[in-house]
This record gives structure tokens, sequence and C-alpha cells, in this order.
């Protein structure tokens, strides 16, 4: 038997061609979609779908979900820092901010990282693995679930270097944008990158309007050479 599949990982595109695989109505994605970012647990709370439907889901998907394993709220300006436990074992740093202008997650997007700046504790063991799409979408239901409340702003500046996850961020960005779920505009999220540049020129050819944070971290290249191998390349 096949091994289930994480329902997050799927895009509102990817559901819909799954319905069409299996010969099923194309608006039954859609359904499904919004049931998902309305943070259910199981397929069966799903009270708009058929038996049949409920039944083939859950015997090919899982809705996955991240434990919360530690959480730091700092006392001075409720910054709230949480350890997620994935489904592997693996876990991952998020980051909750409060601004003027609402609440804004930080997000990792692999587990550890092989950029190797010199100043990164998030470096020291490399990279395990990437995260997938759902992996993310799942740091912000978490959050959000902690909380009880929505998230309107979000930056990939955790743990990883995004566009070394190139197509998961891509699948992720879609996901979380897509008015029938967490609906996040895509002006209120910022990718920070090192700067892989071959990415960075692929970036800005998807239709996405996302802002892009480039770190430099040194005014000069000798000095970012030391602390960034990436700009040797
Ligand atoms: S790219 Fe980001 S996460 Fe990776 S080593 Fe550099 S600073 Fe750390």
């Amino acid at each position: 038997m096949e091994k289930k599949k994480n329902i997050k990982d799927f895009t509102l595109e990817d559901l819909e061609k799954y319905m069409v695989q299996k010969k099923l109505p194309k608006f039954r994605a859609a359904q499904i979609f919004e049931w998902i970012y309305k943070d259910v647990d199981s397929f069966d709370q799903m009270t708009n779908l058929s038996k049949d439907l409920i039944s083939k889901l859950t015997q090919e998907f899982y809705i996955g979900r991240a434990e919360i394993e530690v959480l730091l709220v700092s006392k001075e300006d409720k910054t709230r820092k949480y350890l997620l436990k994935l489904e592997d074992g693996n876990a991952v740093e998020c980051v909750l901010m409060e601004y003027s202008y609402g609440k804004t997650i930080c997000i990792s997007t692999q587990v550890g990282c092989r950029m190797n700046c010199s100043f990164c504790a998030s470096a020291l063991g490399g990279l395990t693995r990437h995260m997938t799409s759902g992996e993310m979408m799942e740091e912000m239901m978490a959050v959000s679930r902690d909380i009880g409340e929505r998230i309107s702003n979000i930056v990939l500046m955790g743990t990883g270097e995004p566009f070394d996850n190139y197509e998961e961020v891509i699948k992720f960005l879609r996901t979380v944008n897509n008015q029938k779920g967490m609906n996040v505009g895509q002006r209120h999220i910022t990718i920070s990158t090192s700067g892989l540049v071959p990415k960075i020129l692929e970036f800005a050819e998807e239709d996405l309007q996302c802002n892009l944070a480039i770190s430099l971290h040194a005014a000069d290249n000798p000095t970012r050479n030391t602390l960034m191998p990436i700009n040797k390349k």
C-alpha cells in the first residue's frame, strides 16, 4: 500500500489535478482546500463531502500537524519563540512578533542550512533536509492555533535559505496567498535570501509580488566573502 501523503503539501491546483485524475468533480478540490485551512484535523469534519470521498481521502492522505515542543515568551515585547516538532522528529524554530501593524511570523524553510554563514548557529550542523510546503503552512497554523488569531504578515527568515528549497517555497507562497485558504497578501510576505543569484532571477519571472530582502551583512566584498561563502559563487 502506498504511503499516505500530507494533504497540506498540495496546492489548490494539485488538488484539482488529483480530482480530475480520479474522475471526481473538480469543484470538490476547493471545498477540501477550504476545510484544511479552517484547520480541521480529520476528513470526517468536512461535512459537505460525500462519505465515499471522505473515505478515499482518509485512505490516501493525512492532515499533517506539528507539535509545539518549546515556547518562550519575551516579557519585554511579547515576542513568542516556538520550537516545533515535525512528524519525523526533527525540530524547527519560528518566531511571532507583534508590531503596530499586526502580527508577523518568521518561519523556517529547511531543517538546518548549508549556506555556512560564519555568524549563524543554524549552519553548524549543515543541512538535514528541506521542509515541505505543508510543513511551512503548519508553522503558520500551529502558531495561529496557539494564539487563537489570524497572522497577517510572514517573513521567510528563520532557519534555512528559502531559495535553496525553491520549489517547496513557491508552493508555500501560492498556498498561503490563496483566497480560499489563509489569504495572506503577497505584499505582506517577505523572502529573505543570502543571495542565490540564479534563483533570484528565476523568482523575478514568477507571477508573485512578494517582497525580497537580500542579507548583505557587509558593505564590501572582501568582508562579505569572509562572512558568507555564497558571496564567492
Ligand atoms: S542562509 Fe540564513 S540560515 Fe543559512 S547559514 Fe546563512 S544566515 Fe544561517
